[in-house]
C-alpha cells in the first residue's frame, strides 16, 4: 500500500508542475488546464453558464454523424461543468456526455472547438471499439482525432498561456502508454506511471512502467 501512495503522489506532483508551466497535460481522460492569473486590470473573462449547451450539442451531433457514428450522434450531450478544476474537458461514454470547463472561455473559441473534438474522439473511439477496452489516448483515439479534423492533437494539449512561462523543465514519459509527465526537478527515486501500474499490476510499482527522462526542457 505504501508503494501505491508513492505512485499517486508522483502523479499529483506532475499535475501541479504542469499547471504552473506553459504546457498542459492530460491525466487519465482529463485534459489539464494551466492556472490563469488575473489580468492587471482585474477584468473577468467571459464565463459560460453551467449546464447544457444546445449549440455545442448540435455541433457535436453533426461531427459524430459525419464520422459515421450516427447511432450515438443524437444521444450526445455537452455541458459546462464548473466542478472541473484543472481539467479542460472530460468524456463519459456511458452517459454520452462531454463536460467542458467554463474556464475554457478565457482561451477562446478555437480552444473550445478543439477540446470538444478531443473529447468527442474519446466517444467515437469507444463507439467503434464496441465492448473492447481501449487505451484512453491509444491508436483508436488518434484515428478518431484524424476523422474529427484534429489530426495533430496530442495528449499534451497546449493551451494559450498568457502569463510567465517556465523554461528548462524536464519531461518524463511512460514507455508504455507514452503519457508525458513534466517535472520541475529531476526525480530522485524511480517513479512509475500510475495509470499503467493500475491497469497491469494492480496499482503496484512495476519497473516496466518506470518513467524515462526524454527531454531537458519543454
Ligand atoms: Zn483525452
Ligand atoms: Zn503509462
Amino acid at each position: 500500500m505504501r508503494l501505491l501512495k508513492q505512485l499517486e503522489l508522483a502523479f499529483e506532483k506532475s499535475t501541479i508542475a504542469a499547471s504552473r508551466g506553459a504546457a498542459s497535460i492530460i491525466a487519465g481522460r482529463a485534459l489539464r488546464l494551466p492556472n490563469l492569473e488575473k489580468t492587471a486590470t482585474g477584468a473577468v473573462a467571459l464565463q459560460f453558464q453551467p449546464g447544457r449547451d444546445c449549440a455545442l450539442e448540435v455541433q457535436a451531433g453533426h461531427l459524430l454523424h459525419t464520422a459515421g457514428a450516427g447511432r450515438i450522434a443524437s444521444e450526445v450531450r455537452v455541458e459546462w461543468n464548473p466542478r472541473l478544476k484543472s481539467a479542460a474537458g472530460r468524456a463519459d461514454y456511458r452517459a454520452k456526455l462531454v463536460s467542458l470547463n467554463p474556464r475554457l472561455a478565457q482561451h477562446g473559441e478555437v480552444e473550445i472547438g478543439r477540446t470538444l473534438r478531443h473529447e468527442l474522439a474519446h466517444l467515437l473511439a469507444q463507439f467503434r471499439a464496441g465492448r473492447r477496452r481501449i487505451l484512453p489516448h491509444g491508436a483508436e483515439w488518434r484515428e478518431a482525432c484524424r476523422d474529427l479534423g484534429i489530426a495533430d492533437e496530442t495528449r499534451c494539449h497546449a493551451l494559450p498561456f498568457p502569463t510567465k512561462s517556465y523554461a528548462a523543465r524536464l519531461m518524463y514519459r511512460c514507455p508504455h502508454c507514452r503519457q508525458d509527465f513534466p517535472r520541475v526537478r529531476r526525480a530522485r527515486r524511480a517513479v512509475a506511471c500510475l495509470a499503467c501500474c493500475r491497469a497491469y499490476n494492480r496499482g503496484e510499482f512495476d519497473a516496466r512502467f518506470k518513467l524515462r527522462l526524454c527531454s531537458g526542457g519543454l
